[in-house]
């Protein structure tokens, strides 16, 4: 073994080396790899890097780049499921939620995120009348008094404070985050252990069952991980493909999103979701900055899941007259419309009827999870923590060298500015 000649950074790993050819292949040996630099990819790196396992992370295209930045980037604590009637006083993992991020956005959480950008400190919900007497008790009930509150006429978003509004205002306890500037803040600490690899780049080796390595033919270089840890979304199907994994089984849920720009900061930021008598949200509008500052509302709920079924045309004139409908004295002229037609990637399960917490499953020496919320990353983190092996104190990490023979990928843009 001779380390100091690795161009790769032992990153706590161990490296060797054998002689192919004339070629020499790199061996490095690690505690983790993790497939996918999503939320979830990104804030189980930090946890495992911090817990003092040699971990890195491979991202197939760019950090955040599939359904992390086209979130809302909601920090859901489960109230939405009030409207279900499902949500009880059970402690499920998402009530928590909104408290573990703020104190990792104070900087006294598991993982430093101070710096983040807040778009809102709370999301709303508005009816357009008043809510019917039981949803009014429940809102009020001792179940979601510290959660949810009803918000006097001068509290509320400049946008219900119109004389023509006649509904209720709901204040919720959750955060509304930029999510681009929460990957990168997510990748800063640990930037030296990401790389840029997909499924093209590397042969898989196992051995009954066990995923024992990563060779990377165009770098002479041999991953050996003790755990692969995926967290690839949608990324998961193809990889099960690969690794002929019955189960766990992936679903996909369709949404078609609207965005409207308006010009420069026109229109007024809104971060709610409208109420109807239905079991979702008729609409969720949260807003967002493109780079020139111009005001962004980008919709989901009802109208984005039953919005599959139109073309994009449909689903603009649908947004359209659901804002009118909704809020009348908005009137959003010279304004632009897009459509963002993208996958949910889920478990499948018969059961799933609320992501009230992270699903993650260990199949052999692989760890396999979806959030199935963006607010959900620290349970889904903290899951995959409790199926590692205690930490060999021959695996502490040594100071990270620079990795030199694998690229870098790049932070997602956040789509509006993709888009328009
Ligand atoms: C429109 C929309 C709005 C949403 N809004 C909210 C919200 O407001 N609040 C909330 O809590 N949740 C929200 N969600 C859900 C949330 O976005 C997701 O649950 C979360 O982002 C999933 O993160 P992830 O890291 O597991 O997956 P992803 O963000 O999909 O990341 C997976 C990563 O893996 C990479 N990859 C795939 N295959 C491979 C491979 N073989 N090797 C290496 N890398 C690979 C991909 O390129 C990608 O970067 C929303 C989802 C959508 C679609």
């Amino acid at each position: 073994m001779i380390s100091g000649q690795w161009p790769i950074g032992l990153l706590g790993g161990k490296a060797s080396e054998i002689r192919l050819d004339q070629r020499m292949m790199q061996q490095i040996t690690v505690d983790i790899v993790i497939l996918g630099g999503g939320v979830s990819g990104l804030w189980t790196l930090n946890r495992a890097v911090q817990a003092g396992y040699s971990a890195i992370l491979l991202e197939k295209d760019q950090l955040g780049g599939a359904q992390t930045i086209r979130s809302q980037g909601i920090i859901h604590g489960g109230v939405k499921y009030a409207l279900h009637g499902a949500l009880t006083t059970a402690s499920n993992a998402i009530r928590d939620m909104p408290v573990i991020w703020q104190t990792c956005l104070e900087g006294s959480g598991q993982i430093d995120l101070r710096g983040v950008d807040i778009l809102s400190d709370a999301h709303y919900l508005w009816s357009r009348e008043s809510l019917g007497a039981r949803m009014t008790a429940f809102f009020a009930s001792h179940a979601l008094r510290e959660r949810i509150s009803r918000v006097p006429f001068h509290a509320r978003p400049s946008l219900f404070q119109d004389d023509r509004f006649h509904g209720a205002v709901y204040r919720l306890n959750e955060l509304v985050l930029n999510v681009q500037s929460l990957i990168k803040k997510l990748a800063e600490p640990v930037t030296n252990r990401i790389f840029q690899a997909g499924p093209d780049d590397y042969h898989l080796e196992t051995i009954e069952g066990n995923v024992t390595a990563l060779t990377f033919p165009a770098h002479d270089l041999t991953l050996r991980p003790k755990r692969l840890v995926i967290c690839c979304g949608e990324g998961y199907e193809a990889v099960a493909k690969r690794l002929a994994l019955p189960s766990p089984r992936m679903q996909r849920r369709p949404l078609h999103m609207v965005m409207v720009k308006f010009k420069r900061q026109t229109a007024p930021s809104l971060y709610a979701h409208c109420l109807s008598g239905g079991t979702r949200p008729l609409v969720t509008i949260t807003t967002h900055y493109t780079k020139n500052q111009d005001t962004v509302w980008y919709m989901g709920g009802e109208l984005a899941e039953s919005g599959t079924k139109r073309d994009v045309p449909g689903q603009i004139k649908k947004a359209e007259s659901t804002l009118h409908e909704l809020l009348p004295w908005v009137e959003p002229t010279q304004a632009h419309w897009a459509t963002l037609r993208v996958d949910r990637a889920e478990p499948k399960q018969s059961t799933l009827t609320l992501p009230d917490s992270a699903f993650v499953a260990q199949h052999k020496n692989l760890i396999i999870g979806w959030p199935t919320k963006l607010a959900l990353a620290p349970d889904l983190a903290e899951k995959v923590m409790a199926y590692l092996p205690p930490l060999e104190k021959s695996t502490l990490p040594s100071p990270p060298v620079e990795l030199a023979i694998l690229p870098r990928p790049t932070i997602a843009e956040a789509v509006w500015d993709e888009i328009f």
